[in-house]
């Protein structure tokens, strides 16, 4: 039989009326003639409750138990699917990560997918099985303990293993019908685009929209995984959504896609560091080492052998920034005056890879946000993008008006 994977976030498994209306989009499938693969998420907000109930346990969690915690609303839905299939009839069986197994890197809280044996599911499959429904977003380490994939991870366990049984596609229900020009929910002209190709996607993902996790994106590409975004609360078929597909494959092709944000930003200034070879690795290997995820990097003027830097991280970071900088002071390894953190800036960042063939997308993005009297903090450019740090408060204006000023209501 043909296997599919159809994956449902929280706002789509939020209540038991919502898991059963996702069940019933499953049985659908089932009675098309495929062996569907369920990959569920928690109910919406339990995963923030139960990061928030480590935290205010450790502040400075070990990272082994927040995975054990977190992991846990993943279980809850994943039986209550399995059981709302049974009762229509439908044979279904659940599996957390571990009893996959889901094998992953030890990297708690952003462990990698390593492996995906496919004999306990495709077993049950032979023996007349017509759906698994698996705990997104956790897997099981080397070492036997429980590990996750990072914010937004269902997708990228859903891709995984649409990858492992060569899933005629990997179907991604939310609650918003697509993947848009940007947010819908703080642009009201955005657009749903039909298509928007792999490596569009994997910058928009990568630079805050949480439609799709980053690293979903990735794996789409390397396994060539059909993957697509659609709604559950609306009625869909073979032709709903979005198509993340290759770049050959879009006719229309935008300069600028799309216009992503990332509000929890943080920016960090190391006042009169010396200017010396091998300052940077000084920096930022303890940072990297402490787990701080550094976006992006300035190094300013330097003045009689002294200079700032300035680095993004996000916001929940900043504590262990913080930490890792004071103890390679104590340690004599960097010395500065100061460590200064700007806890209200936002990223905003426009996508597009005809950026590759046309000039002046920066000219016009800088035009736009003066024009709203928005003050650019830091900027950051790659071949298909250019993102600015601007302050929190202007994030939405700044969103709207790099929308209007490239035209995308009218993208296609
Ligand atoms: P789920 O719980 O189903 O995984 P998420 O909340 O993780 O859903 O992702 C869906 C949300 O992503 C939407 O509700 C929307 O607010 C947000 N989003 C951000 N950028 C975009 C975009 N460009 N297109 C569509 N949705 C976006
Ligand atoms: N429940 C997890 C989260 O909220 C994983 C997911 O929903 O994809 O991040
Ligand atoms: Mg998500």
């Amino acid at each position: 039989m043909p296997v599919l994977v159809m994956k449902f976030g929280g706002t789509s498994v939020a209540d038991l009326a919502r898991i059963r209306n996702a069940a019933e989009k499953v049985k659908r499938e089932v009675e098309r003639g495929y062996d569907v693969i369920v990959v569920v998420s928690a109910m919406s907000g339990k995963t923030n409750e139960l990061v928030g109930w480590v935290e205010q346990t450790s502040p400075l969690f070990d990272a082994r138990e927040y995975d054990a915690v977190v992991s846990s609303g993943e279980n809850v839905t994943a039986g209550l699917m399995a059981l709302t299939l049974q009762e229509m009839d439908v044979p279904a069986r659940s599996w957390q990560g571990w009893q996959v197994p889901l094998k992953t890197s030890s990297a708690h809280s952003a462990a990698r997918i390593e492996a995906i044996p496919r004999a306990n599911i495709d077993q049950k499959f032979a023996e007349g099985m017509k759906v698994a429904v698996v705990a997104g977003f956790q897997g099981i380490s080397s070492e036997g303990r429980i590990t996750t994939l990072g914010r937004g991870g269902s997708d990228t366990t859903a891709v995984a293993f649409a990858a492992a049984f060569d899933a005629v596609r990997c179907d991604i229900y939310t609650d918003v019908d697509g993947v848009y020009t940007t947010d819908p929910r703080i642009e009201d002209k955005a657009r749903k685009l039909d298509r928007i190709a792999f490596e569009e996607m994997l910058e928009l993902a990568s630079l805050g929209a949480k439609v799709l996790q980053t690293r979903s994106v990735e794996l789409a590409m390397r396994y060539k995984v059909k993957l697509r975004v659609l709604s559950s609360f609306e009625d869909t078929d073979e032709n709903s959504g979005t198509l993340v597909c290759d770049e050959e494959d879009i006719v229309e092709q935008n300069v600028v896609s799309g216009v992503a944000y990332s509000r929890d930003e943080a920016k960090m200034t190391l006042i009169s560091v010396a200017d010396r070879p091998g300052i940077a690795a000084a920096i930022f290997g303890p940072l990297a080492k402490a787990g701080v995820n550094v976006d992006m990097i300035v190094q300013n003027i330097s003045e009689e052998g002294r200079t700032d830097m300035t680095f993004s991280c996000p916001v929940n970071q900043v504590a262990r920034a913080r930490e890792a900088m004071n103890k390679t002071k104590d340690a004599g390894e960097v010395n500065f005056r100061e460590l200064v953190a700007d806890t209200d800036v936002a990223k905003v960042s426009v996508v597009g890879i005809g950026m590759r063939s046309h000039a002046g997308v920066a000219s016009t993005m800088f035009d736009a946000l003066a024009a709203e009297g928005i003050n650019i903090r830091v900027i950051t450019t790659s071949e298909i993008k250019i993102s600015v740090l601007i302050d929190r408060k202007y994030m939405e204006l700044a969103v709207q008006a790099l929308h209007d000023a490239f035209g995308l209501e009218n993208a296609a």
